[in-house]
């Protein structure tokens, strides 16, 4: 073979190694819960057919958002609807507005809203919506055109019995509002039970604004309790001061534990004896940030995911936990408020140090829980009063742990694998009865 022949195989490969090397692989969101799916189905014995059915969304759509802005011109997002899956009722699941969402991202979290809705046993499949704003750059003025477009384009596919939005990152009671009044004003007639999550006096429930924070905060102190640890003094750091991390960090030291650091998008504050939430909030609500704030030394937010607590609550965004700084972390206990924090190789990791991790799809369930509750009071047109909806929280919530513990120590599983393989069954239990069609 004559040099020049052999020359662009020996560039191509070179090029190629280069290529690989600089795009290390990084696993989206959507790898980390094909990737959780799979050891399930591997545990449940499905074939190849199920998983692929299981591995894909059911129906998804992209739609262009055109904004016009306050001072006339015009922006443009796109925005996504995916249900992953209908098999046990309708399609449920947040809708999130931040400015790096990508199908493949909203894919993943439609997936954990079917395994979520499934191991709490609430008749909803999975779907989640995302449009590409950062809602801090735009007047109220603006969200509300964006969110009135954005729920216009996707009119078709929603509805109380087909798929039902509700706040995720990024948006709140006022965008489900705004949904509600869109979604009504289209059909002709008022629709409190296309969202959840809505402003109580449009039929929103008692609890829901606090729910999934409740919820993490029920879980968290079951699983100190399984650990034999001691509520009264325990120490915990939550990452992000957002609608979970913020409520949950309050309930956690109302039920004595320490929260001795907490950390948003610009960094972490910590405390050694416990942080002060009346002084933190007035400080973040002025400034938008715990950055700064005098009570607590400033600390950098990565570091604060490494702190030796027996609580560790990330409650920001997916993969923070990973096989880059899993080795570092030293909590006794993950409880996991974000969904889709840990991945696959983190939860290896901390699976070989002993370290207990509560899965997102059981720790973080009480904000759909509660969704639930808001549709069932909402189709009855009964409401029910803050201490039956707290107190049916707790107990669903608690039901949900022990049933993941008992069967984890039955099968000899994490307890990540015990929830997924138990949601998993439970849709394919009724994708199986109800029959392929045609
Ligand atoms: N966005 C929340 C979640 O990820 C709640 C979804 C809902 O209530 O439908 O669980």
């Amino acid at each position: 073979m004559s040099v020049l022949e052999a020359a662009p195989t020996a560039v191509l490969t070179a090029s190629t190694a280069v290529l690989t090397a600089s795009t290390a692989p990084v696993a989206t969101p959507l790898d980390d819960a094909r990737s959780q799916l799979a050891s399930a189905i591997d545990v449940l014995g499905y074939g190849a057919g199920l998983q692929s059915l299981l591995s894909t969304p059911r129906r998804e759509m992209t739609v262009a958002v055109p904004l016009r802005r306050d001072d006339g011109s015009t922006s443009l997002f796109t925005g996504y609807r995916v249900q992953h899956n209908l098999s046990r009722g309708p399609a449920k699941g947040g809708l999130r507005y931040s400015p790096g969402v990508t199908l493949d991202e909203v894919r993943a979290l439609a997936m954990w809203m079917t395994w979520k809705c499934a191991l709490i046993d609430v008749p909803f499949g999975g779907a989640k919506g995302g449009v590409t704003i950062d809602p801090r750059q735009f007047s109220q003025a603006e969200l509300e055109r964006v969110t009135r477009r954005y729920t216009s384009e996707i009119l078709p596919i929603i509805g109380p019995e087909k798929d039902i939005p509700a706040p995720d990152m990024g948006t709140d009671e006022r965008t489900m509002a705004w949904i509600m009044d869109t979604y009504s004003v289209n059909v002709g007639y008022t629709v409190p039970g296309i969202v959840t999550g809505k402003p109580i006096s449009l039929g929103g429930s008692h609890g829901r604004a606090s729910a999934t924070s409740r919820g993490v905060t029920h879980i968290a102190l079951a699983a100190l309790r399984h650990r034999g640890i001691s509520q009264h003094g325990a120490t915990a750091a939550v990452q992000g001061f957002g609608k979970v991390g913020h409520d949950a960090a309050v309930f956690l030291t109302d039920a004595g534990v320490r929260v001795i650091a907490v950390s948003d998008q610009y960094g972490a504050v910590y405390n050694r004896n416990g942080l002060d939430f009346t002084r933190l909030s007035a400080y973040v609500a002025a400034t938008g940030r715990v950055v700064g704030y005098d009570g607590a030394e400033p600390l950098d937010g990565d570091a604060l995911l490494e702190l030796p607590v027996d609580l560790l609550v990330p409650a920001a965004v997916e993969g923070v936990l990973h096989e880059g700084n899993a080795a570092r972390v030293s909590a006794r206990i993950i409880v996991e408020g974000a969904n889709g924090p840990t991945s696959p190789a983190a939860d290896r990791i901390f699976a070989e140090n002993g370290q207990l991790v509560v899965p997102d799809i059981l720790a973080n369930a009480g904000g759909v829980l509660v969704s639930y509750f808001e549709w069932v009071q909402g189709n009855q047109a009964y409401w029910w009063n803050a201490d039956e909806v707290e107190h049916k929280l707790e107990e669903r919530m608690l039901g949900a742990w022990q049933q993941v513990v008992e069967y984890a120590v039955a099968r000899d599983l994490s307890l990540r694998a015990a929830a997924t393989v138990l949601a998993v069954e439970r849709v394919a239990e009724a994708h199986l009865l109800r029959g392929l069609y045609p």
